[in-house]
């Protein structure tokens, strides 16, 4: 299969883009390279998927909509896998208009794309924090996400909405996956696991939000990519039969699903910083600190449907994963 991973530099959208190769898939990633962290990690991280022979990559921006006209036109994509997007809740409090650009507009070209390019799916990245303050655990797919605490989480939930109307009016599949806390070798340096790390190794106190009491579903990188290319083959398979005049939304023979995908584990913040120093084998100096505004509480993810739809089962405990988190780490920045 031909893929467009977008995002292809990012923390997913690289492992994504090497298990596709991996499987024997070509892939086109693209990816605008900004500069929200680190560029020398998107550079790095490209540099592992240049050299093969199936991977191509193309720099561009996915709210450039003559640009993205010309690439659907110019290749047919059997499959996208949309992970581009403005990441960060708190970042989306500083600097708004980023959010739109890339998750709103960006979002409509991928659909526009999608639909002209008559692409066979759709496998898009939403997020848990689409379901806000909720305080009902575990997170179903079937409970309220009308109540955003973030404008992050709101472009989110209007990818969804906007989805939903493009599988409905023109039969374009689409699946939202609403990743839950997404760690793992490569991750992302404006997020907790990196932050600890690289403030304890260099001998810094960590800020711990919302006095420690918080509770993240942290699920590991390799269970979110099996989690993507099971999505992505398994639900394809199954739209072959799709019947385009009985919609029904969200359900198993309908183009447009939603699921989420996490460890339906959570563990609380001051178990995970544990598992990091175990990891490293030191304590952590704390600043205990109120919760951040965008910020919720808790995050569960109930996973019962993507496991009857596709058999996903995370199967990565926090102290193994936060491991190999911090042995790449010491071994990426010598530290
Ligand atoms: P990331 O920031 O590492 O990757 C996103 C990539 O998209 C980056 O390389 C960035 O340069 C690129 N990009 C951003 N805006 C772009 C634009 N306008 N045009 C082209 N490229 C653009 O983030 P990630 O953690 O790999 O996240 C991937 C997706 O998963 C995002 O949509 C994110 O919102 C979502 N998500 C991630 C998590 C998580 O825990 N990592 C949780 C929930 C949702």
């Amino acid at each position: 299969m031909k893929v467009l991973v977008t995002g292809a530099a990012g923390f997913i959208g690289m492992h994504t883009s090497e298990r596709l190769l991996a499987r024997g898939d070509e892939v086109v990633g693209l990816d605008n390279l900004n500069d929200y962290y680190d560029p020398r990690l998107k550079e790095d991280r490209l540099a592992r998927l240049t050299p093969h022979p199936a991977f191509r990559f193309v720099k561009l921006d996915v709210a450039d909509r003559a640009g993205m006209e010309r690439l659907f036109a110019e290749e047919g994509f059997d499959r996208v896998i949309h992970l581009a997007a403005q990441a960060g809740v708190r970042y989306s409090l500083q600097n708004p208009h980023a959010y739109v650009d890339s998750n709103l507009v960006g979002f409509m070209n991928i659909l526009e794309g999608c639909r002209h390019g008559k692409v066979g799916h759709l496998v898009y990245a939403s997020s848990s924090s689409v379901y806000g303050g909720n305080t009902k655990m575990p997170f179903s797919e079937h409970d309220s996400v009308d109540h955003p605490v973030s404008l992050y989480a709101a472009t989110k939930k209007a990818n969804e909405l906007m989805a939903h109307t493009y599988s409905h009016l023109y039969g374009l599949p689409t699946t939202g996956l609403r990743f839950f806390t997404v760690y793992g070798p490569w991750g992302r340096p404006d997020m907790a696991l990196f932050l600890f790390t690289r403030a304890m190794l260099e001998g810094r106190p960590i800020d711990v939000f919302n006095h420690g009491r918080m509770r993240r579903d942290f699920t590991y990188i390799d269970d979110i990519v099996e989690g993507v290319l099971r999505t992505l083959d398994h639900v394809a398979e199954a739209d072959a039969g799709f019947d385009a005049d009985r919609p029904d939304p969200g359900r198993s023979n309908a183009p447009y699903r939603v699921f989420n995908i996490g460890n339906h584990d959570p563990v609380e913040l001051m178990a995970f910083i544990e598992a990091i120093e175990t990891a490293i084998g030191r304590k952590a100096e704390k600043n205990f600190l109120p919760l951040q505004d965008g910020d919720v509480p808790a995050t569960y993810a109930d996973t019962a449907e993507l496991n009857a739809w596709t058999g996903f089962a995370p199967a990565t405990p926090v102290s193994e994963g936060v491991a190999r988190f911090v042995a790449w780490y010491r071994a990426y920045y010598g530290a």
